[in-house]
C-alpha cells in the first residue's frame, strides 16, 4: 500500500513503515498537482506537517484516499469532519511535540529575561567598539524563579511548560475554561517525580498574577489576548506565542511594547506565515523564531514513529 509523505517524515517513520510493509514517497509535490500525484499512484495515505492544506477538493478529487496523518497537533490545515463523514481515517500525533514546544517556551523565556534577543543583533555590530555601553544597556536582566508563569490553555504543552517552570521554581498560574485543576508530575533524571496539583484560576487573575503569560490554546476565531486583556496584565509583563498566529492581537502587541505595558514578547507563531508582519520581525522588544515549536530530532522521531504505527493498526 502507498504512503506519500508531503512535507517530508523524520527516518524513523521511514523505517517504521517499510518495516510495516508500507511504500513510501517523500517527494514534495506543490499543492496545485497534488490530487493527480495521488491518484497517479494510488495512495492510499498522504502525510502533511502544516504546509500542506487537505481540503474537501482534493478529498473529492481522490476516492482512493484512506487516511490523512498530521504530524503534529493542530489539525487547521485538514477538513477532519468533511474527511471524517467521507469514512477516511484522520490521524495525528497530539503528544509527540509537547516537551519540544514547552522547551522551546523557556528556550525564548531563560532569553528574554537577559535581553538575549537583542544582545544577539547588536554584540556583532557593536560589541567590540562599544562593550561598555552594552554591557550597561543589557544590565537589569531578571531571574524565573520565584516569578509567576501565566498559561493560557492548560493542555498538554500548557502542562509540559508547568513543569520546566515548577522545577525552576516559579509559581504557575493557569487559565482553562474545560478545565477545573490537572495534576502536573514534574519528573526528574533519576526517576523521581513529584506530583503538584494546580488548580486553574479565573482569566483575568491569571493576567494580574503573571510576570510572563505564554499561550497554549487552539487556533481561535478571535484573539484571546487583545488590547483589552494586555492593559489588563502586569506592568512590564511579558507575552509568549508559540500556539497558533492569531491568538494574539499582533496590532495590539506592537503598541503595548511600544507603550512599555509590556516589556518584552516571544512569537514562534505569526497570523501570516509563512510571510509575517515585518513590524514584529524588526521589533527590537520581539524574540522571534519561524514555527520551529516541535521541530526538534526527538519530536520529529516520536511523531514518524507514533504516525507509522497508526497507520499499521488502520490500513496493515
Ligand atoms: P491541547 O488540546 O492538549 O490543549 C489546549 C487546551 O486549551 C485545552 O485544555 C483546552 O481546554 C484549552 N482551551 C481551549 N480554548 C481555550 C480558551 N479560549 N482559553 C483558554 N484555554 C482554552 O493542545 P496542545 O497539544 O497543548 O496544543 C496547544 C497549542 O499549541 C495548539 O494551538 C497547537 O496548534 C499549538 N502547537 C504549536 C506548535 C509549534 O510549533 N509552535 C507545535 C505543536 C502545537
Amino acid at each position: 500500500m502507498n504512503i506519500h509523505a508531503n512535507d517530508g517524515i523524520s527516518q524513523s517513520g521511514v523505517d517504521a513503515l517499510a518495516d510495516f510493509g508500507f511504500t513510501l514517497t517523500t517527494t514534495n509535490v506543490a499543492q496545485e498537482q497534488l490530487v493527480n500525484y495521488i491518484n497517479e499512484n494510488n495512495i492510499a495515505g498522504i502525510l502533511v506537517r502544516s504546509a500542506t492544506t487537505v481540503r474537501k477538493e482534493l478529498i473529492d478529487a481522490c476516492p482512493g484516499l484512506k487516511l490523512i496523518g498530521r504530524g503534529g497537533v493542530g489539525m487547521d490545515n485538514i477538513d477532519v469532519a468533511y474527511a471524517r463523514e467521507k469514512g477516511l481515517h484522520v490521524i495525528n500525533t497530539p503528544a509527540a511535540s509537547s516537551s519540544s514546544v514547552a522547551e522551546l517556551v523557556f528556550a525564548h523565556l531563560f532569553g528574554a529575561v537577559r535581553f538575549l534577543y537583542d544582545s544577539n543583533r547588536n554584540m556583532p555590530l557593536d560589541g567590540e567598539t562599544k562593550f561598555k555601553a552594552l554591557k550597561k544597556a543589557y544590565a537589569g536582566g531578571t531571574e524565573l524563579r520565584g516569578k509567576t508563569l501565566g498559561v493560557i490553555g492548560f493542555g498538554r504543552i500548557g502542562q509540559a511548560t508547568a513543569k520546566i517552570a515548577l522545577g525552576l521554581g516559579m509559581d504557575v498560574a493557569a487559565y482553562d475554561p474545560f478545565m477545573d485543576e490537572a495534576t502536573v508530575a514534574v519528573d526528574f533524571f533519576n526517576g523521581q517525580s513529584v506530583d503538584i496539583n494546580i488548580k486553574t484560576r479565573s482569566f483575568d487573575d491569571v493576567l494580574a498574577q503573571s510576570d510572563f503569560v505564554t499561550l497554549h490554546v487552539p487556533a481561535q476565531d478571535k484573539p484571546t489576548i487583545g488590547a483589552a486583556e494586555m492593559a489588563k496584565m502586569k506592568k512590564g509583563a511579558g507575552l509568549i506565542n508559540a500556539a497558533r498566529g492569531g491568538v494574539v492581537d499582533e496590532q495590539a502587541l506592537v503598541n503595548a511594547l511600544e507603550s512599555k505595558q509590556l516589556s518584552f514578547a516571544a512569537l514562534d507563531t505569526f497570523v501570516n506565515e509563512p510571510t509575517p508582519a515585518v513590524k514584529l520581525l524588526m521589533h527590537p522588544s520581539i524574540s522571534l523564531t519561524p514555527h520551529i515549536g516541535a521541530a526538534t530530532n526527538e519530536a520529529q522521531d516520536r511523531i514518524g514513529t507514533e504516525l507509522a504505527q497508526q497507520i499499521k493498526d488502520l490500513l496493515g
